[in-house]
């Protein structure tokens, strides 16, 4: 295929347009490009876009997300047509049906607004509902996983599929849905007060505030919490998991910095970059940190964001 602008792929489903060469938006504000990228309208387009490269990769908003310099081949897909991204209530059972490329901050504010709860304590979580779904978005005030009653998507063979919340392998920030192209959930809202919900989010915002860069440019948390392998004086016992943030902390890496990117000052286990950043300078960044906090603790620390380049 040419690099022009816009290429038109007709496969045996519905003509799907094809961007070619584009930066791939992330909330990190640096990385590579796509080769292609495409955001289908309808069903049919999604399975043009699967005939097209069954390895394709899927972007929701970009916020988990880091995209190393090189940028990657296959085609990206977000799902950002009004088929994927609206939501219906059904006021009588509380189930929620959303749209995989549904926006949840927007979500959770017509949630709190209809008097549904379930939803409030993830506030202040960047995040279209498939990428809350594949991480398990949440953090001290809940997560997605507990409104999940069903979730529904397209097999890499282009099948529709649907999980029911006990087929899911839901654990912290783990879904084990990231080969799944998902295009719809229902979610189970408890009926509760306006007023208080919107009294919960509150709360949740603030502490976010309080506790996280919100306004510069990272992927929220870098490091999962480890569960700690032996009993560590001053850290905790065996077992128990504890927070990345304060080891990274503990280790002396607040403010470490690799050329455009460093660890935040105000939560260690966020990375923060300028805009002349690099992609590498995250990830050089990065094993700097696993580096120390190993040195440091014995502790291995896993990436929550997730990383794409070239060798995948
Ligand atoms: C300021 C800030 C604060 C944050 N705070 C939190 C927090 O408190 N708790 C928390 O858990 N996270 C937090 N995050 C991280 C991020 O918001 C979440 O991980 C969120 O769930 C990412 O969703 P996304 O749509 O941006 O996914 P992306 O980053 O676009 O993608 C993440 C993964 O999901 C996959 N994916 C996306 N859509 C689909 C789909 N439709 N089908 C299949 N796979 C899909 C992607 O391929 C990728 O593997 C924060 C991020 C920022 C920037």
């Amino acid at each position: 295929m040419g690099r022009d602008a816009m290429t038109t792929v007709r496969a045996q489903a519905e003509a799907v347009r094809i961007e070619n060469d584009v930066l791939i938006p992330t909330w990190f504000h640096i990385g590579g490009r796509a080769d292609q990228l495409a955001r289908p309208e309808s069903a049919s387009q999604l399975r043009t876009c699967l005939l097209r490269d069954p390895e394709l990769r899927m972007l929701g908003d970009g916020a988990n997300l880091l995209v190393d310099d090189d940028g990657v081949r296959e085609l990206v897909v977000q799902l950002t047509g009004p088929e994927f991204t609206g939501w219906t209530f059904d006021e009588a059972t509380g189930l929620l049906s959303v749209g995989a490329g549904a926006n949840l901050p927007k979500l959770i504010l017509e949630a709190v607004r209809r008097g549904r709860g379930g939803l409030e304590g993830l506030g202040g979580i960047p995040a279209s509902i498939g990428g809350a779904l594949v991480m398990n978005a949440g953090g001290a005030f809940g997560q997605i996983a507990d409104t999940v009653v069903r979730v529904h998507g397209l097999t890499r063979e282009g099948q529709p599929i649907t999980l029911e919340r006990d087929e899911i392998d839901f654990r912290y920030r783990h879904s084990g849905l990231d080969r799944l192209i998902i295009t719809r959930a229902e979610l189970e809202l408890s009926e509760e007060d306006p007023a208080g919900l919107r009294d919960r989010l509150k709360e949740v915002m603030h502490y976010k505030k309080q506790s996280q860069p919100m306004g510069d440019r990272s992927a929220g948390c870098v490091f999962k919490n480890p569960v700690l392998p032996a009993d560590i004086e001053g850290i905790g016992p065996r077992g128990e998991r504890v927070s990345a943030g304060m080891l990274i902390d503990r280790a002396g890496c607040k403010g470490l910095a690799v050329r455009g990117a460093s660890v935040s000052a105000r939560h260690a286990n966020f990375i923060v970059t300028a805009p002349d950043a690099h992609a590498r300078d995250v990830i050089d960044l990065m094993a700097d940190v696993r580096r120390r906090v190993h040195d440091a603790f014995g502790v291995e620390i896993e990436p929550e964001i997730v990383v794409w380049s070239s060798t995948r």
